[in-house]
């Protein structure tokens, strides 16, 4: 086993769940109502290793919607299926060094990376242009459900239509930034601005829950390999440049910080969702609806912090 003593660790996981969940720091999103009702409460850790042991503590089995913690995902299937080259000629590498939604491009005219809204609405252009053009928006939808599910070894994920419309609604900045993107020819030729729109609001829209997402960050762990299936869903190249911009990207405008502290590729979205690989080891994810002012969830960088207090989970312990 890569924990040989799952037990004890799971203990001391347990320790740590504890100490975060007297953190009242935090608000919970508030920019659309189905989010401003979340339960500030709610606090769920997950963890499954690359050889399929799982423990799971807390909220865990409660749906959310994937919000941000998507953007590691489309980007990934946009590899799998482009390759490197062509995904990046729209995209840089870049961490933006601004807040997520910020209207900005980098100095190619393009959006910095694909973690920030810019860069993931310009990924699901990709996606749904051309990966398999000829499917219809309904086909790209499932196909793309189809692809997280199978990162999540064939759990089925939801799909929160309330949520969906009200992003939708409440989307005067992304749209923005998709119209100042399309002023700049950032897209391929024959995007249709509103199906690209509509495709990045229903991948943040997908529902999950701690358990689901925690076997998604196994699977990143484990080079695109499945731990519970055993399924190769992702090649290992595009593995290595999504953990490459979730370790440099991936917390907002926390990024350089907490590649600093915890050093480790994360996802976090506005859901207080937070996804964590630990490269050849596991996945982990934790969820609490309270946000810190950077749109982190507040317990969930406190776990990460203690985490690697305890175990040499830094990429840069062991040296
Ligand atoms: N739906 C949100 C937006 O696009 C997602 C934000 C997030 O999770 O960071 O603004």
């Amino acid at each position: 086993f890569i924990i040989p003593e799952f037990e004890s660790f799971s203990k001391e996981i347990e320790e740590i769940y504890w100490k975060c969940k007297s953190n009242n720091d935090g608000k919970v999103a508030s920019y659309i109502p189905q989010l401003a009702r979340m339960n500030p409460n709610y606090w769920g850790v997950s963890i499954c290793t690359i050889d399929g042991q799982r423990f799971s503590l807390g909220d865990v089995n409660i749906p959310f919607t994937l919000q941000s913690c998507s953007k590691p995902l489309t980007y990934a299937i946009a590899l799998d299926q482009l390759g490197e080259e062509l995904v990046h000629r729209y995209v840089g590498q870049e961490p933006s060094g601004r807040n997520f939604n910020e209207l900005i491009l980098d100095h190619n005219k393009k959006p910095h990376n694909p973690m920030i809204n810019a860069g993931a609405i310009l990924v699901c252009a990709l996606l749904k242009t051309l990966v398999k053009p000829e499917m219809t928006l309904a086909e790209k939808f499932d196909f793309t459900m189809n692809y997280f599910e199978r990162l999540a070894g064939g759990e089925d994920l939801g799909f929160n239509n309330a949520i969906f419309l009200s992003e939708r609604e409440a989307a005067d900045r992304n749209y923005a930034l998709g119209f100042y993107m399309r002023e700049h020819k950032c897209y391929p030729e024959k995007t249709s601005f509103r199906e690209c729109m509509d495709f990045y609001f229903q991948c943040c829209s997908m529902e999950t829950n701690c358990d689901i997402v925690s076997v998604m960050g196994a699977t990143l762990a484990n080079g695109g390999i499945c731990p519970l299936t055993e399924e190769k869903v992702l090649g290992s190249e595009s593995v290595r440049d999504v953990l490459s911009l979730m370790h440099s990207c991936g917390m907002y405008d926390y990024s350089g910080q907490f590649a600093f502290k915890v050093g480790l590729p994360a996802k976090s979205g506005v859901c207080g969702g937070l996804l964590v690989v630990i490269p050849n080891v596991m996945g982990i994810c934790t969820w609490s609806p309270p946000l810190d002012a950077l749109g982190n969830s507040c317990r969930g960088v406190q776990f990460c912090e203690e985490l690697v207090k305890k175990f040499n989970f830094h990429r840069y312990d062991n040296l």
